[in-house]
């Protein structure tokens, strides 16, 4: 079944997303090379380093799709999500030891994490110790975390704080919302967005161009069409750089014919006046709760980007 997209947004549901949690850029092998223990100590920086720096809710990680230091805002601490995505990292059968965004304490972890950054202590941290200089540069302030970050309540209050932050440090920092952008329209998240400036992004998730392969990856209760809607509600207003996760499930790839209704989904947002500057195609290559999900070979990710670029004229890059 094809979902076709809708040119105003359906009203007030919201949503939730994966952590910016960050992979390796696109490996060619399905088997990943071991690491050995030097390389190790770095991939693991370069994925979820959240122990370390004694925070509940603020986080730093070398993030490959952005270039360099994220540090990460855990807005939805309890894990709360309404996508159920097949690759995805959160274990939900662990209980977090936080149920949600307490905005004053993080704000303090943020300004504390933020002068780690400059002052360059965050060097001495065993984890970013052998980092190559040049990606433990700040790129950017992320809103993600454990689950669905437009489904945090206080949502508005936890952008108005960053907002705040970045005007009393007299440094600028770009904000990153990462999300399913099922949650895009409602009206928090709306409030919250508003101090976002034309240099702040979003980055959205689209994983797939029709309802059926939508729902075999994502399963999701949320239509497609409702997250193209808030896709294009949202690029109109402002830049907005597409990510899309394409995971082997029981080491399939998505058929050819998903991938041309995938990059015709995104030749409609075009043409129908989005500002999408990338679109980042990368696969599943952390481990996940589920056995059926792996990791797609680069040849099949290029594919997939030079499909993109030749269908929808969009800047298409493999991480
Ligand atoms: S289920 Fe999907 S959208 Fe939700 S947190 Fe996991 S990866 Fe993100």
């Amino acid at each position: 079944m094809e979902a076709k997209l809708s040119m105003s947004p359906i009203k007030h549901q919201t949503g939730r997303e994966q952590p910016e949690s960050a992979t390796t850029s696109g490996g060619s092998s399905m088997e990943p090379a071991m690491p050995d223990k030097k390389e190790k100590r770095f991939q693991t920086a370069f994925g979820c380093s959240r122990e370390g720096l004694g925070n509940r809710f603020v986080y730093v990680v070398i993030s490959p799709r952005a270039r360099g230091l994220s540090i990460g805002i855990n807005m939805n601490p309890g894990k709360d999500c309404n996508f159920d995505c097949a690759y995805c990292e959160v274990n939900r059968c662990q209980r977090s030891s936080e149920e949600s965004l307490d905005v004053d304490i993080m704000c303090v972890e943020l300004q504390k994490t933020l002068e780690l950054v400059r002052s360059g202590t965050i060097h001495q941290q065993s984890l970013f110790r052998i980092a190559p200089p040049g990606l433990l540069k700040l790129r950017h302030v992320a809103l993600s975390g454990d689950g669905e970050p437009t489904l945090c309540p206080n949502f508005s209050k936890a952008v108005q704080t960053v907002a705040h932050i970045r005007a009393r440090s007299g440094s600028f920092f770009k904000m990153v919302l990462i999300t399913n952008a099922s949650g895009l329209d409602s009206p928090e998240v709306q409030n919250g967005l508003r101090y976002f400036t034309r240099d702040d992004e979003i980055w959205a998730k689209l994983d797939a161009g029709s309802q059926e392969y939508y729902e075999k990856v994502n399963q999701s209760k949320v239509p497609l069409e409702k997250v193209l809607a808030n896709i294009l509600f949202q690029a109109r207003q402002r830049p907005l750089i597409i990510q899309s996760l394409f995971p082997a499930i029981n080491g399939q790839a998505p058929s050819p014919v998903e991938i041309a209704q995938y990059a015709e989904r995104l030749k409609e947002l075009k043409t129908a006046g989005a500002c999408i500057p990338l679109v980042q195609i990368y696969s599943a290559t952390r481990p996940t709760p589920h056995s059926e999900c792996g990791h797609l070979p680069l040849k099949i990710l290029s594919g997939i980007a030079q499909t993109v670029r030749e269908t929808a004229g969009l800047r298409a890059e493999v991480f």
